[in-house]
């Protein structure tokens, strides 16, 4: 009889029968180092040591970097590796980075898309964006032993829309269509119950099948001030629409965004690491072009950088994305 593994205790869900314990002491630091607000962390000079690199003046945003999810779900995958062995499965990138998921891979972790690829013996585990209700249910009908990383504060919107549903409110999902996290959000409910707004245009032709009852949730990663924007243009057409009290957007990507505004003034550019299907990293790009960068780019690893475009520029702001571990940065910092 296999082994059954329900959600981390996190996640709140049936009582486990065998539940990891994750290292608390490590996510409580990552939970009060976001709680800190935006701030520069470190500004430095840095002398010119090559003649093709100018001298600059470092400006790190903080906080930056690994979220508490992340983080947890990574410890996930080392836990589960730890105890079944490999090879441990894990359906979609466990986080959006390359060099994560390729470190994991070299501990013996054989990422899939779909769960059908996974064989009924093998642990899987389902990764910190979420999913939709049908893949543990499909899971555990196979008798697999499963564990959910999506994160606590994705959790927390799904369990939102479900309670609207319950309520007999049709739901808008504000999100990046196609991105795992809208996939798994939408797939709390049956087909046609979510619909999706991915922009301000979309938010005036969006067609509720009653105006009066709805609700709105969002994607955890977006640009805040780009998704207000959408609420407001949603609130507009629909006075009666039901949302959380602030957006869903989780504090880790708040505090980052707000971060880059803090340092954008005072930075000719703007250096964000993190991956390219990093829905968080690009919005830090976003965020510190709005906020007057003139040159913000996204590079995942220090040979990335385009010395050409910062020529000229003294004062450089450095940021990475939450899912973007310290070792990239410090490596984009010391090029
Ligand atoms: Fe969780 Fe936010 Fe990190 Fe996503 S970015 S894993 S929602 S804390």
């Amino acid at each position: 009889m296999p082994l059954k593994l329900c959600r981390p205790k996190l996640v709140g869900a049936a009582p486990p029968i065998l539940t990891p314990r994750v290292d608390l002491s490590d996510r409580v630091n990552c939970w009060t180092r976001d709680r800190q607000g935006p701030r520069i962390s470190r500004e430095r000079t840095v002398p010119m040591t090559d003649v093709f690199k100018p001298p600059l003046t470092l400006l790190l945003a903080a906080p930056r970097g690994f979220c508490a999810g992340v983080d947890r779900a990574i410890k996930i995958v080392e836990m589960a590796l730890q105890k079944w062995g490999a090879p441990v499965y894990v359906r979609h990138e466990i986080v959006h980075n390359r060099y994560v998921v390729d470190g994991l891979r070299a501990k013996g972790a054989v990422f899939v898309k779909e769960l059908e690829e996974c064989p009924d013996d093998r642990p899987v585990i389902f990764s910190a964006h979420g999913v939709p209700k049908a893949v543990p249910a499909e899971a555990a009908r196979r008798e697999m032993i499963y564990v959910d990383a999506t994160c606590p504060l994705v959790s927390k919107v799904h369990i939102e829309a479900g309670r609207h549903h319950d309520n007999g409110l049709q739901i808008i999902m504000i999100g990046h269509a196609g991105h795992p996290e809208t996939v798994g959000t939408m797939g709390q409910l049956p087909q046609g119950q979510v619909l999706l707004v991915e922009t301000v245009d979309d938010a005036a032709t969006v067609a509720p099948r009653d105006p009066a009852k709805l609700a709105f949730v969002t994607q955890t990663t977006l640009s805040v001030d780009d998704t207000a924007d959408i609420v407001a243009a949603l609130q507009e057409r629909f006075p009666q629409i039901v949302g959380p009290h602030k957006e869903d957007i989780c504090y880790a990507t708040t505090n980052r965004q707000e971060a880059v505004k803090a340092l954008a003034p005072r930075a000719q550019a703007l250096l964000v690491v993190g991956a390219p299907n990093s829905s968080n990293s690009k919005r830090l790009v976003d965020v510190g072009r709005k906020a007057g960068c003139a040159y913000a780019q996204l590079v995942q690893r220090a040979a990335d950088i385009d010395w050409r475009a910062l020529d000229g520029v003294r004062s450089l702001g450095v940021t990475a994305g939450a899912s973007d571990p310290d070792d990239l940065l410090e490596e984009v910092i010391a090029a």
